[in-house]
Formats: C-alpha cells, sequence, structure tokens
C-alpha cells in the first residue's frame, strides 16, 4: 500500500474536479486529483459542447445566465484554443410562439446577455439549412467548447504548478477521525494497489457521484438524482452557428456544430443509476424529429453515434418544506456547518460553462474554513495552450496537413490525424487504451467510427507501448465495443451501410471476436 500526504485531495476528474485543482495549485496548496477513469470520461466528456451564452436561461433562471454569460467571457480569455467561436442563434420555428422573442430580448438585456434581432433573411444567408419557416432570428455569443481538450488543459495546468493527477484511482473510502475527515482510500484501478491519502481538505466534485463519495465520509441526506440526457452526433457540419429555438428550455432544442459534426439534444429523464444510462429508440426519434424541425431533411444526414450524460440533479434531504426542490443550480456543500464535519465540501450540479466558478466557489469556502487569505485569480491565468488568444477554427487541421502533403502518413482519414501525433499522444499519455487516445485526438470519430482506422492505431500503439499481442488484442476488442455501444440504436440509411462494412472488416476479415485473449 503507497501513503500520500498533501493539503487537498480533489475527487473527480470531470470539468469541475479539474477546475478545483487548478485553483487549488494556483493558490499554492499541495493538491492530488483522484479520477476512477480517465479524465473527462464522466458527464463532462458526455456532455452537449456549447459553452453558454446565458441565453437559454435568460427568461426562466436569470441568475443563471448571468452566470453564463460572465464565464462565456472569461473561457474566452483564459481557454481560447478549447473553443470554437461560432455564435449562437435563437430561432423562431412555425411551431413556437413568435412573442416569446420579446420576453427574449428582455431577459437578456437584464442579465447582460447581448443578442441582437436580425432579418430571417439575414439568418438563412447565414444558415442556409435552417428551416425556412422560422419567423424570427436573435444573434447571442454562445460558441462550441471541446471538454477534452478544456480538461486536460486545467490538468496541465494544475500539474505545472506540482499538483498531482492520479486517473483509474478509484476512491473507495473517504476517512474520518471523529469530526473530521482526513484523507481517503484510493484503489488503482490497473493494478489493483491500494493508496491511502492523507489531507487537510477533501473536495468533492464527483458530479452525478458525489451522494456515493459523500456516504462513504457518512454524511447523510444527500440525495443526487441523475438527470439522463441523449445526444446524436450527425456526420457533418449541417450548421455552422449554434442554433437554439428561442422558447422555454425543453428537449431537442440545439443543435451544436462541435469540431467536424453537428449534436442535436437533448432529453432529461430522472434514472437511478449514474453509470451506463440506457438509450431507447423512442428518444432517438424525440431528437430526429427535433432535428429536423430545425434544419429540415435532418433525418436524411448519417447519425454517427449517440451517447448520454447524467446531470447531477440535487437535492438536500435535509432540508424541509419547499426548499426540499431539486436545483439545477450548481450547490457549495459546507459539510461543516451542514453536518459538523470538519475538511470536507462538496460541489456539485450546474454546467460545464461555468465550472470555473463553481472551483472559485468551492475552494473560497476552503480558505475560510482554513482560515487563510489566498484569493482566487484564475480568471487571469491563460491555460496552457491558449497563450496565443485565438480560439480554434474547423479548418485548422486540414490546413496543418496541406501545408505538409507528403511529410506524414494519415492514420485516421476522418479526423487527419497523422501518425507522428498518434505516437506522440499515445507517449504522453502512456495508456493501453484506446478509447482514451480517442479522447485525445478524436481519434475513430468520424464518420467510418474507426473502421478503417482503428486496426492501424491498434499495430502502432502495440509498437509504441510496447504491448504484447493479447494486450493489443483486448485494446482493439475493447475500442469496438465501446463504439458499438453508440453506433446501434441509431443505425439506418448510410451509416448502417458503413456499419455492415466495418462488421465485415472486423469480423469478417480479422475475425476479432476469435482473437487470442
Ligand atoms: C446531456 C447533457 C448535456 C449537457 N450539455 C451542456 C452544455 O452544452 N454546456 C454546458 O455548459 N453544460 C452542459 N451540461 C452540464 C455539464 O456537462 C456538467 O455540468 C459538467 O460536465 C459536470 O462536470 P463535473 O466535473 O461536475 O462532473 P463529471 O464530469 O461527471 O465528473 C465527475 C467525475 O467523478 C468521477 N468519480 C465518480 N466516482 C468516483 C470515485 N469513487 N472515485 C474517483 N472518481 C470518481 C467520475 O468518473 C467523473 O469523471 C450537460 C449535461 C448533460 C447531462
Amino acid at each position: 500500500m503507497t501513503a500520500m500526504q498533501t493539503d487537498v485531495l480533489v475527487i473527480g476528474g470531470g470539468a469541475t474536479g479539474a477546475a478545483v485543482a487548478w485553483d487549488c495549485a494556483l493558490r499554492g496548496f499541495d493538491t492530488i486529483l483522484a479520477e476512477r477513469r480517465d479524465l473527462a470520461e464522466g458527464t463532462s466528456g458526455r456532455f452537449h459542447g456549447l459553452l453558454h451564452s446565458g441565453g437559454r436561461y435568460a427568461v426562466k433562471d436569470p441568475n443563471a445566465a448571468v452566470e453564463c454569460i460572465e464565464e462565456n467571457v472569461v473561457l474566452r480569455r483564459i481557454a481560447a484554443d478549447c473553443i470554437e467561436d461560432t455564435g449562437g442563434l435563437f430561432v423562431t420555428t412555425p411551431d413556437d410562439d413568435p412573442a416569446y422573442g420579446d420576453q427574449f430580448v428582455a431577459g437578456c438585456a437584464k442579465t447582460g446577455v447581448p443578442t441582437e434581432e436580425i432579418d430571417v433573411a439575414e439568418a438563412l444567408r447565414r444558415e442556409p439549412r435552417l428551416n425556412p419557416g422560422i419567423r424570427r432570428a436573435f444573434t447571442v455569443p454562445d460558441a462550441s467548447i471541446d471538454a477534452w481538450k478544456t480538461v486536460w488543459a486545467l490538468a496541465h495546468a494544475a500539474t505545472s504548478h506540482g499538483a498531482k493527477v492520479l486517473t483509474y484511482h478509484r476512491v473507495v473510502d473517504v476517512l474520518r477521525e471523529g469530526d473530521r475527515v482526513t484523507g481517503a482510500r484510493l484503489q488503482d484501478e490497473r493494478t489493483g494497489e491500494e493508496v491511502t491519502v492523507e489531507c487537510r481538505m477533501v473536495l468533492n466534485a464527483s458530479g452525478a457521484w458525489a451522494g456515493q463519495i459523500a456516504d462513504m465520509a457518512d454524511i447523510e441526506g444527500i440525495e443526487i438524482i441523475p438527470g439522463k440526457g441523449i445526444m446524436i452526433a450527425m456526420n457533418h457540419r449541417l450548421v455552422n452557428t449554434v442554433i437554439n429555438r428561442c422558447t422555454m428550455p425543453a428537449d431537442g432544442d440545439i443543435l451544436v456544430p462541435i469540431r467536424t459534426v453537428s449534436v442535436i439534444g437533448t432529453t432529461d429523464i430522472r434514472v437511478k443509476d449514474p453509470d451506463e444510462p440506457e438509450v431507447t429508440q423512442d428518444e432517438v426519434e424525440q431528437m430526429l424529429d427535433d432535428g429536423e424541425r430545425l434544419v429540415p431533411g435532418f433525418r436524411r444526414a448519417r447519425a454517427l453515434r449517440v451517447w448520454a450524460g447524467v446531470r447531477p440533479l440535487f437535492q438536500d434531504a435535509k432540508a424541509s418544506g419547499s426548499s426540499r426542490d431539486v436545483t439545477r443550480a450548481h450547490a457549495m456543500l459546507d459539510h461543516q456547518s451542514r453536518d459538523g464535519v470538519d475538511g470536507f465540501l462538496t460541489i456539485t450540479g450546474g454546467k460545464l460553462t461555468t465550472m470555473r466558478l463553481m472551483a472559485r466557489d468551492i475552494v473560497d469556502a476552503m480558505c475560510r474554513q482554513l482560515g487563510e487569505d489566498r484569493p482566487c485569480t484564475t480568471d487571469q491565468v491563460v491555460l496552457p495552450g491558449s497563450e496565443d488568444l485565438a480560439t480554434y477554427s474547423i479548418g485548422e487541421r486540414l490546413k496543418t496537413k496541406e501545408d505538409h502533403l507528403l511529410e506524414d502518413q494519415l492514420v485516421c482519414e476522418c479526423e487527419l490525424i497523422p501518425r507522428g501525433r498518434l505516437e506522440a499522444t499515445m507517449r504522453e499519455r502512456e495508456t493501453t487504451n484506446l478509447d482514451d487516445i480517442r479522447r485525445s485526438l478524436r481519434l475513430g470519430m468520424g464518420p467510418c467510427q474507426g473502421g478503417f482506422c482503428i486496426y492501424r492505431a491498434t499495430g502502432i500503439l502495440h509498437g509504441v507501448e510496447q504491448l504484447d499481442a493479447l494486450q493489443a488484442n483486448d485494446s482493439l476488442r475493447s475500442f469496438l465495443q465501446e463504439r458499438w455501444k453508440g453506433v446501434w440504436p441509431i443505425l439506418y440509411g448510410d451509416q448502417l451501410r458503413q456499419a455492415r462494412l466495418d462488421d465485415w472488416i472486423f469480423q469478417g476479415l480479422l475475425d476479432v471476436e476469435h482473437l487470442p485473449q
């Protein structure tokens, strides 16, 4: 068993946990971040991709709108390289009430969300595939944000300030001495080794799993209801601007162009278990219908993949009366004042857009508890990779490839990943898991869903990581199984033909099912 000492242990390696670790490290705390899987493998890596302008909440939830627009401005400054400045439109479809547009404009004015009504003809000129029946259109500063890149940038920033990031380390117990939390017991998911971390503070940033971690600390009454939402990625950019329906927030009302795809979402269904939320056929049909409302002919595009994420909806079973509401805002729980337990704080809920603010709140609360005055400066310090303050653009990879056409082999043609970059990432990540590499580079995320690139990548991984044949087989099989989960619920049209071809490659030619294990 390994024993470690630190000032702060952060539990959960999603956007919130990574932002908390960065904030702690920047304020000079010795910090360890523990994540049971890879970074951003929870809700953060399964979200919709939208850097909110606040427009969505301008009427229904003004506080959330203010938080979003303020953080939108901050993130463009500190994490530009993770953001594509797509801009956003709120459009009144033939199914929406045009009068809501006036409420929307008034809400935006009150909350500071910049908006302007433009002619429908101008909206259609900007986005020719939009429903020609739209009746009103408003611009907002929405954008798309790459969650994996953001979380890794936060983690790199934290480690550059001395933090340790322990991926594949599951917290199995929270340690208490009387009324004080003193650390946690972790298990290395790859080797089985146990690690004990002793610390001054444990910060619980485990999203939809925050109730489970609080249980381990014998804290009662923290119910996190997982609110499942599904999203479908279509095979190309049907729109280049984030398109929102101009109506009260509802299901399937946003289409986000992100990287090479556009993503329609989402639903909101309460489920029991945050792990492996199921995608149902009804939800898929509903999303495709909702896509049609925004972009006629939506169903004829290729649907590449469907996935689900879980919103952590916090309900305080200790609160009484009307305050026993489920909240969608972020919740910061100080277990000293709430439960009489020192050394333990929880942050959950919120949005990816507001993760820096959530981190600031919990680290401020920690400083108060420790009696230390260390102000937050994460709104000022630019994250690694964003130093030139330029947002990314969709054509960047293509331009790089065209500038160096003959210099490097392409391993993944859909996402334009050259062999050199793949090998460098494999070395840097030190992983045998191709899904980890996927999250870093978008390997296998294009129309073939790994059909043409993943056996090549497995061969390269075999060499770079010096795997034996059995480990390489295992890596290939687990990648294919993971991809299949997102492919089978949307098999129709051209993507069905693609899946059949992939099946011929992997089962017919390579017989992966019977490779030695
Ligand atoms: C369908 C959907 C769409 C969304 N779209 C948007 C959007 O477009 N824009 C936006 O701003 N927000 C969006 N959100 C909200 C946003 O995704 C979340 O608020 C945010 O990602 C939550 O981040 P987190 O770090 O708190 O949680 P998570 O990312 O879930 O991180 C928690 C981590 O804790 C880890 N963990 C759990 N148990 C343990 C343990 N025992 N030991 C160690 N680690 C553990 C998990 O593996 C996980 O990685 C969306 C949410 C959903 C569900």
